[in-house]
């Protein structure tokens, strides 16, 4: 790990005033031995490597409107230049230039857009990753329909082949590869947790089932973390009488290979998920509250696995939502005021935006919905891998400050979300600033109060 220092002034918003403030030491991190020309090298060749029509059409697209920047949380809190959506990728956009646009021998020969260097792309790795959770807010706003956040996943494959991600990330995306998880819930530590909660409530919790219609998996913060989630997903499906089961050959939806850039890694984590709902002979994957892990399989899976998925992908707000459409699911009345939190990668980039709507309206809750809401909502600053980078944390808790004003003014008494991500992200910034608000898991909610009329 290599560092370099800077003490330059940094704007930030603080107690509602714009002041400059003494900048925390900057660091990159890297990753293997290699020289800095071949770093750039490995960057270079990787950006282009996924360049298709598509990126191309991005990156000849970009009006310079400067919208996307008031679209970005770390943006908006920050008030820094560089932490507008576009400028974060440009080193992706100068390999672009250089290397693979039409003109690309006209910006080589004359030198219009010179190499990228390895000390801008150590500058880029806080851009590329501290500072974006891949939200998608951006690609939202922009009146030109670019993917920023697309092109930033794309860019972090660059980054990875030339050992440029922040170290924290990269080592539990490594020990995600390694162990089955990145959180240490290998298949015997989930195995135990499984029997010790089945035990300790009294509870059937199928595993490893053979043959089963619907396969569940979970987060592995969701088992380290929250394991009342495994047993509110056994007391739905059980009351449900569905064939269901965990496999601890696939049972681990966290997908750090997508957040680091490893696209090996990912299609590794993927494969497992793929491999075990086949075995199975699985009709349904159900996901966990896990936004990522919706956006790795469901969107994803079936350019892992080379062809159409032959099972069905839901989120499990979606499945909870489908069987209270059919009746089958029915749920006390919750005398309570909610707000919902929208997880980035399930409500905007994955399109889910009713199915937990339908969760709560089943409750009988007062949905109080922040402003904005769904697709616009702000992010909880924790998504796309920023939540492990100690160094983001500064400006992480400034985001968070964001959103939780956004649901203090709701005035709602339950703040609930479908991610585990989101859930850990406002523990950790809920301990931060000493506050005790909590946020709740929606699946939980469900499984506390199911009807006993079912
Ligand atoms: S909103 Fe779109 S067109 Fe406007 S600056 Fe950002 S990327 Fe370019
Ligand atoms: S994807 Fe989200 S975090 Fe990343 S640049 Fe866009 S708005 Fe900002």
């Amino acid at each position: 790990m290599s560092a370099t220092a800077a003490d330059e002034k940094h704007p930030l918003e603080l107690e509602g005033a714009r002041v400059s403030v003494k900048k925390p030491e900057v660091r990159y991190d890297v990753q293997g031995e290699m020289s800095e020309a071949e770093r750039v090298a490995r960057a270079m060749q990787n950006f282009v490597k996924d360049f298709g029509r598509t990126a191309a059409i991005y990156m000849e697209s970009c009006i310079h409107c400067g919208m996307c920047a008031e679209a970005c949380h770390f943006h908006h809190v920050s008030g820094d230049p560089r932490h507008t959506p576009i400028w974060k990728l440009e080193p992706f956009k100068q390999a672009y230039k250089r290397e693979y646009g039409p003109f690309a021998w006209i910006y080589r020969t004359l030198n219009l857009k010179p190499k990228v260097t390895v000390a801008e792309l150590a500058e880029w790795q806080e851009l590329l990753y501290d500072t974006c959770t891949v939200c998608g807010r951006c690609s939202l706003i922009c009146p030109m329909g670019i993917d920023i956040a697309s092109l930033v996943s794309q860019a972090r494959h660059g980054m990875f082949q030339a050992g440029l991600v922040p170290h924290e990330l990269w080592a539990v995306a490594e020990r995600g590869a390694r162990e089955g998880s990145p959180l240490g819930a290998t298949p015997k530590v989930f195995a135990d947790r499984v029997a010790w909660l089945a035990d300790d409530h009294e509870i059937d919790i199928p595993l490893d089932k053979p043959k089963a219609d619907v396969v569940v998996t979970m987060s592995s913060i969701e088992i380290m973390k929250y394991p009342d989630s495994i047993v509110a997903t056994a007391r739905i499906l059980n009351r449900l009488g569905v064939d269901w089961t965990f496999r601890t050959d696939g049972y681990e939806a966290t997908n750090f290979g997508l957040l680091s850039g490893n696209t090996a890694w990912q299609k590794k984590m993927t494969m497992k998920l793929i491999d075990a709902a086949i075995a199975a002979g699985a009709k349904t994957v159900v996901l966990p509250e896990c936004g990522h892990a919706y956006t790795a399989l469901r969107w994803m899976g079936a350019n892992m696995l080379g062809r159409p998925l032959p099972f069905e992908v839901q989120h499990i707000a979606e499945f909870l939502a489908d069987n209270i459409r059919s009746g089958k699911l029915r749920l006390k009345k919750v005398a309570k005021s909610v707000t919902f939190h929208d997880p980035c990668q399930i409500v905007r980039r994955g399109g889910a935006v009713e199915a937990p709507r339908i969760v709560l309206e089943a409750l009988g809750v007062e949905l109080r919905e922040m402003e904005p809401a769904k697709g616009l909502n702000w992010c909880c600053g924790g998504g796309g891998g920023v939540v492990t980078i100690h160094r983001a944390d500064r400006l992480r808790y400034k985001v968070y400050q964001l959103k939780m004003e956004q649901i203090e003014k709701t005035g709602a008494e339950l703040a609930v979300t479908t991610c585990a991500n989101c859930r850990q992200t406002f523990d950790d910034g809920q301990a931060h600033f000493k506050s005790e608000r909590e946020m709740g898991s929606l699946l939980e909610l469900v499984a506390e109060n199911l009807s006993d009329g079912e």
